[in-house]
C-alpha cells in the first residue's frame, strides 16, 4: 500500500514537472502570440439567445479563464446572427498578444467591476441589455504563468530532494529514514527507528 502511494506520488510529481515545463514554454510564447482555447455552445429560446463561452488563454505573461453569455432579445437575432447554430463547437486560435490591461470605456447598462489579489486579476463581466441590445454576464480570471509553474513545481522539488536525501544517505552508510549513522551495524535493523537496512540479508543478523 505504502508502495503504491509513494509509486502515485512519484507519477504524479512527473506529470507535474512535464506540465510545469509545458507551462514554462506558453510563458515564454505568451509575449508574443496570444493562444486561445475555448468551446462556444450557442442556445435559442422563446425570448432569447444565448452564446455561451469557455475559454482558456495565455497572453503576456498570463493564463486567463474565461466563462460568460451573450444574451441577445429574440427578436434582434434575425438581424445580427443568421448563423447562430453554426457558432457551436471547439476553437483554437492563434493572434498577436493584446494589452489586457485595457480598461474599455464604460457603456450604459455595464455594472462590471474587478479585483487584484497578488497579481491575480479577477473581472467580474456584467452588462445588462435592453429589449434590443446584447446583455452579457460572466468572469475572467488572469493568473500569471510564474505562479503555476512555481506551483507545478512544488510536487518535483519535495520528491527529488526525497530521492537525493536517500541516495546521500544510502552513499554515507546512514539509515535512510532518520540518517542515523549504521557504520559497523550488524543487526540489520536501525537501533535509532527500527527500519531495516536495505542491502542488510537476514543469514547475517541472525549469526550475528
Ligand atoms: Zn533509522
Amino acid at each position: 500500500m505504502r508502495c503504491l502511494a509513494r509509486w502515485m506520488l512519484n507519477a504524479l510529481a512527473i506529470v507535474s514537472l512535464l506540465l510545469c515545463i509545458a507551462t514554462a514554454i506558453l510563458w515564454a510564447v505568451s509575449y508574443r502570440q496570444f493562444i486561445d482555447v475555448g468551446q462556444i455552445s450557442t442556445r435559442l429560446d422563446a425570448t432569447t439567445y444565448t452564446q455561451h463561452l469557455i475559454r482558456l488563454g495565455s497572453n503576456n505573461g498570463r493564463f486567463l479563464f474565461t466563462r460568460r453569455d451573450l444574451i441577445w432579445p429574440r427578436p434582434v437575432i434575425a438581424d445580427n446572427i443568421p448563423n447562430w447554430e453554426k457558432e457551436n463547437g471547439w476553437y483554437f486560435t492563434r493572434m498577436p498578444p493584446f494589452d489586457m490591461y485595457y480598461v474599455f470605456p464604460r457603456q450604459p447598462g455595464d455594472h462590471s467591476w474587478h479585483k487584484y489579489i497578488g497579481g491575480i486579476r479577477f473581472r467580474r463581466g456584467l452588462e445588462l441589455g435592453g429589449n434590443s441590445s446584447r446583455s452579457m454576464i460572466g468572469f475572467v480570471l488572469f493568473v500569471p504563468h510564474a505562479y503555476v509553474c512555481v506551483a507545478l513545481a512544488i510536487l518535483p522539488a519535495l520528491r527529488a530532494r526525497r530521492v537525493l536525501r536517500r541516495w546521500r544517505a544510502n552513499r554515507r552508510g546512514l539509515c535512510q529514514k532518520c540518517f542515523y549513522d549504521l557504520k559497523g551495524n550488524v543487526s540489520g535493523v536501525c537501533p535509532e527507528c527500527g527500519t531495516a537496512i536495505a542491502g542488510a540479508s537476514a543469514t547475517y543478523s541472525i549469526s550475528a
